[in-house]
């Protein structure tokens, strides 16, 4: 199956709701969107940014890749992908090069599943099962009432997980927040905190004290990713798990988290991985290290990498960032999601997004 067409294009996506987090503020997500063609067949890939230059910027390595797969064999995905990241070589293999190599990764993948007539899942040796999966996005953004009533409108959609931000510049503001929310949610529904970062490694270890009264189901990313001595500082004190690996790029990235017992859940990211062939690896390491490995962001891919892993955890969901890319976005039925039988990937660009696409190769 020779690759015959590649094409590419930035699409923006106005979010339903406008973002912000300890360390993000934004309105639209910026994709890339990529489009390989063999022999009558097309897969899809797409790899987000939160601004439209670097978005661009994907594109343009994406071109340059593009010209490296062009006329070999579509199915041949894993020496692609060492091809891929051979070509980085120069300029790392992480940031915008990686997501680049990510989203041709995502549409090959995509590809052969489609060839086979077969659900990604399927080929890769997955299971038919429902994963449950987290609601979020719980903004620092949002007051009181308006979190509180977030919260409980996904338990009214059958949610049984809810994430909320923390990272305040005073933590004692998060833990306000959070035991107003635990207080009101269900008993029985689970509720994650996300710092994105914004602790120091101080205020993170006080802070997680504290809330470690509160029985949560996860406290995530409460310092810098690159801080795995305080990682590991906190996750020893506390018998909350920490979540944290978003944030890092590989299995390269993932290695000192896991030196420093500094996470007891993965959280790999699929275009941080370079892909479904790298997100398939940082979850074998996970394995291998005895822990679980969830998502992070881009679940109509990862719950068909998550189905192929034993040791797959709870899953995060984005609502309203990329409801109006897709066709069909992956539809959550009581707080789960089953992978689809439809062939590859099982989600398609939405026409107004895949016809502005350009021919780069
Ligand atoms: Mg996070």
């Amino acid at each position: 199956m020779r690759i015959d067409r590649i094409l590419v294009g930035h699409a923006p996506v106005r979010m339903r709701r406008p973002m912000r987090s300890a360390i993000h503020e934004a309105t639209h997500t910026h994709n890339a969107l990529v489009e390989v063609h063999a022999e009558g067949v097309k897969g899809q890939g797409a790899a987000l940014t939160l601004a439209a230059g670097q978005a661009r910027a994907v594109c343009e390595v994406i071109e340059d890749l593009a010209g490296r797969l062009h006329g070999r064999d579509a199915r041949e995905i894993h020496s692609l992908w060492a091809l891929m990241r051979g070509r980085l070589a120069l300029t790392g293999h992480s940031g915008i090069g990686l997501l680049a190599v990510a989203a041709l990764d995502t549409a090959l993948w995509d590809l052969h599943a489609r060839a086979l007539d077969r659900p990604l899942f399927r080929v890769l040796g997955g299971t038919a099962t429902e994963v449950p999966v987290y609601a979020q996005p719980g903004w620092l953004a949002l007051d009181v009432e308006e979190l509180l009533e977030e919260a409980s409108s996904f338990e009214e959609q059958g949610f049984r997980h809810y994430k909320m931000r923390v990272g305040s510049p005073d933590w004692r503001d998060d833990l306000a927040r959070v035991t107003r929310v635990r207080e009101t949610l269900d008993p029985e529904t689970q509720l994650l905190v996300d710092a994105n970062q914004g602790w120091s490694r101080i205020d993170a270890l006080a802070a997680t004290r504290a809330l470690d009264e509160l029985g949560l189901f996860w406290i995530e990313e409460p310092v810098s990713v690159d801080d795995h001595v305080g990682l590991g500082q906190i996750a020893a004190s506390i018998d909350t798990p920490v979540a944290a690996g978003e944030s890092v790029f590989g299995t390269e990235g993932l290695s000192p988290l896991i030196e420093h017992d500094a996470a007891a859940v993965l959280m790999p990211d699929l275009q941080h991985c370079g892909g479904p062939t790298g997100f398939l690896r940082a979850a074998v390491q996970a394995e291998l290290a005895g822990l679980p490995v969830s998502n992070h962001l881009f679940l109509e891919v990862s719950i068909h990498l998550l189905a192929a892993c034993p040791n797959r955890y709870v899953a995060e969901y984005m609502p309203g960032w990329w409801d109006d890319l897709y066709e069909q976005p992956p539809a959550i039925v009581d707080g789960h999601l089953r992978p689809g039988e439809e062939p590859g990937v099982g989600v398609r660009f939405r026409s107004d997004h895949a016809d502005t696409l350009t021919t780069v190769s």
